[in-house]
């Protein structure tokens, strides 16, 4: 992979980092006047509470002074009462009593009205009161935290930012400048290709396009969606165990005087390869194990041929291609050379391939061999 696009994914991810750490601190003061603004409606209520009750209060007073008023009328009428000279006179003086009267009740009624109220409205504003200061207490909190968040995003805005600085610095300005229009319009300004895809927009490459980018020797830009394009050597190696682009397998012949075989558990010693031998009327047994190509204990020698030798090893084992010489073997040690221990590892990759899709052929590997592996 080109190091330019090596430091463009890196410059992505930390572009990404940035883009969310900005979101973030620009989400806090949102959450915080949401809350503050619910926290302004609880006031309102318990104002107009606290008002209610105050216009209650005056109400109350207004009636107190009409009785008051009142009975100083009717007082008043029945000191003139013990004046008058007519019955009539009189009588009217008495209906004014009685209307004063009347008034009377109407005001203590709605006195009493009002102090039956007054329960109701008293736990209003109680009410109002509690929620008021839980709000508060919960608005300093959410602020609290939203003051400790944003300090935190803020520091790691200014580590992720002097990172971006000294990546974009490893990219070509050229390059620089078309990732960064892209990325402007697009959230993102490379993209990887798989299956021939441009993977963010999903569109076909050109077979010369493909194989520009896959060589990794230029850059190359998504006809598409502009984006730069970059192919990722892990899935490549994925990509071909998927497909039929792998070579034919040679099968070991059945006689050779040599046999490799694979196997899964060996003297509790893990994967091994084996390596059996037959020369002079014996049979040899080498083990080594599968990662490091370390020589497993002694080399062991059997009369006659190692199918008849060393039967247990061979049943269940998988037969690998390799040849090589006992004075070659020898020279190897106690170790084999890091090239035939690939070779025995892709030999065994491509046998393990070949029994999961099923492709072996009957002239393959000798079927006893094979049946239990
Ligand atoms: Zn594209």
């Amino acid at each position: 992979m080109l190091p330019d696009i090596e430091n463009l994914l890196k410059l992505q991810d930390a572009d990404k980092e940035i883009r969310r750490l900005q979101e973030e601190v620009a989400e806090l003061p949102k959450r915080v006047a949401a809350i503050e603004q619910k926290l302004a409606g609880t006031k309102a209520q318990l104002e107009r509470a606290q008002a209610a009750v105050k216009a209650d209060d005056a109400a109350r007073r207004k009636y107190d002074t009409a009785i008051t008023d009142l009975r100083g009328k009717i007082s008043k009428y029945r000191d003139q009462s013990l004046e008058v000279k007519t019955n009539d006179q009189y009588k009217a003086l008495l209906h004014e009593i009685q209307f004063a009267e009347q008034e009377i009740t109407a005001n203590e009624d709605k006195i009493l009205e009002l102090m039956v109220n007054a329960d109701a409205r008293d736990k209003e504003v109680k009410a109002a009161q509690a929620e008021l200061k839980e709000e508060t207490a919960e608005i300093e909190k959410e602020k609290e935290q939203a003051r400790q968040r944003t300090a935190e995003d803020e520091k790691l805005l200014v580590e992720w930012r002097a990172k971006r600085d000294q990546l974009r610095s490893g990219v070509r300005e050229d390059l620089l400048r078309h990732y960064e229009r892209v990325s402007k319009f697009r959230g993102s300004g490379i993209s990887e290709v798989r299956d021939h895809k441009c993977m963010a927009c999903q569109v076909m490459l050109r077979p010369q396009t493909y194989n520009d980018v896959r060589s990794g020797k230029e850059t190359v830009v998504c006809d598409s969606c502009q984006r730069i394009l970059y192919f990722n050597p892990a899935e490549e190696l994925v990509e071909k165990k998927e497909t039929i682009h792998r070579p034919k397998r040679h099968h070991p012949k059945i006689d050779a005087a040599q046999a490799w075989y694979y196997r899964l558990e060996f003297a509790g010693d893990g994967e091994v390869f084996l390596c059996l031998t037959n020369s002079s009327g014996q049979a040899s047994r080498r083990v080594y194990d599968i990662h490091t190509g370390r020589l497993l204990g002694d080399i062991l020698i059997r009369e006659g041929d190692y199918r008849q030798a060393f039967p247990e090893d061979i049943t269940g084992s998988t037969r690998l291609n390799g040849g090589w010489t006992e004075e070659e073997l020898d020279g190897f040690g106690a170790e084999l050379p890091m090239v035939i221990l690939d070779s025995l590892n892709a030999d065994l990759d491509l046998a393990r391939y070949e029994a999961s899709s099923g492709t072996q052929t009957k002239h393959a590997v000798p079927a006893p061999e094979h049946a239990a592996s």
